[in-house]
């Protein structure tokens, strides 16, 4: 899919099920926690709106929100750095398969492609993020899953949506930094 398509998919997806204010995920008024790296960043990734692979067998995902700051104003243009692992559990260390960045519109919206991660090496399923608002600190996280988020902070348990197909992992970030 092309960003362009995906950029429209956005603004519709927005326009339909992603109204301000935020779905709640992480509360307005309460900073989105933060949660370790792990070892597998990688900084440099590109800037894209799909990470998903053609040949994946892991089902298609779409994670979105909004991305609001600690007056619960909408930020746009925020960086937001996501890896996760691949359909075997592995991560990308030559390349960039499932890394990249996407980046809040105006109104504070991200949108991204991309193929569920599994659960590896006893972790429960997840996606990194790093989230940076212009001249912001970086958060660090990481984003869980409904029912499988053992040990996981609740604040980042994504709220999952199937409508029209498409699977969505929708989640707000608030950022105070
Ligand atoms: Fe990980």
């Amino acid at each position: 899919m092309d960003y362009a398509n995906l950029r429209r998919r956005s603004l519709l997806t927005a326009a339909l099920a992603l109204p301000f204010p935020a779905l709640g995920q992480a509360k307005c008024g309460a900073p989105t926690p933060a949660d370790m790296e792990g070892p597998f960043y990688k900084a440099g990734a590109p800037l894209r709106a799909s990470l998903a692979e053609p040949g994946s067998k892991a089902e298609r995902l779409l994670p979105a929100g909004i991305v609001t700051s600690a007056d619960c104003r909408p930020l746009a243009d925020v960086v937001l750095d996501f890896w996760h692992a691949d359909a075997s559990g592995e991560y990308d260390h030559r390349g960039f398969r499932y890394r990249g960045i996407v980046k809040t519109d105006a109104q504070g919206r991200y949108l991204l492609e991309t193929n569920l991660p599994p659960p590896y090496m006893g972790r429960p399923r997840h996606i990194h993020v790093k989230a940076q608002r212009a001249g912001g600190k970086i958060l660090t996280t990481q984003l869980y899953f409904p029912g499988e988020s053992r040990g996981a902070d609740r604040a980042l348990v994504v709220k999952m949506e199937r409508a029209g197909g498409e699977l969505r992992a929708l989640y707000d970030f608030s950022l105070f930094g």
